[in-house]
């Protein structure tokens, strides 16, 4: 039990937590081999289910593809016309409906970046698709604060206290909170 609990607590325990995107520890990644960023989009780099990308944002991705990062847009989002129209704003490759946790979408943006899993880090708001999806592939993880997760139910309440629990962990661990 205390193995499953511990694999449990590695896979949900991010690397890193931030505020925002902004304040990810980019000069941290690049100088320990991070050469590519896989973004999730809702709650992430936009409100979740919209599809306006700040200018602010706009000027983030670019300073990453300055530095010599290589970036990829993962959503689990189905809206394949939104996810299309942030990609073009922020000149991306992307990959929608990609099921994270699932690794089939995150290794798509892999070899979309010609990257392997374990070069890349994955940026997302949520413990138990990005945070989970990322550290399946031995990707460096980066938690940002985002929206709460959207949804009603009981489903929708039980991974949001879930998610909280471990969230929660985390803070007490990371000053960056
Ligand atoms: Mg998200």
């Amino acid at each position: 039990m205390s193995a499953l609990w511990s694999y449990l607590e590695y896979c949900l325990t991010p690397d890193e937590c931030c505020a925002d995107i902004f304040s990810a520890p980019l000069d941290e990644l690049i100088k320990n081999g991070v050469a590519g960023i896989l973004l999730d989009v809702d709650g992430t780099i936009v409100e979740s289910g919209m599809s306006e990308v700040s200018e602010e944002v706009v000027w983030w991705v670019r300073s990453l593809v300055e530095q010599g990062l290589k970036v990829c847009i993962v959503s689990n989002s189905r809206q394949k016309w939104r996810i299309a129209k942030i990609a073009e704003k922020l000149e991306l490759p992307y990959v929608c409906h990609a099921a994270k946790p699932l690794r089939g979408g995150l290794r798509r943006a892999a070899c979309l970046l010609e990257l392997n899993p374990n070069q890349l880090t994955i940026i997302g708001d949520r413990l138990l698709t990005d945070v989970l999806g990322g550290k399946r592939l031995r990707m460096f993880t980066v938690r940002v604060e985002g929206a709460n997760l959207h949804g009603r139910g009981l489903m929708a309440w039980l991974v949001r206290l879930l998610e909280g629990c471990f969230a929660s962990m985390h803070r007490s661990r990371f000053s960056r909170l």
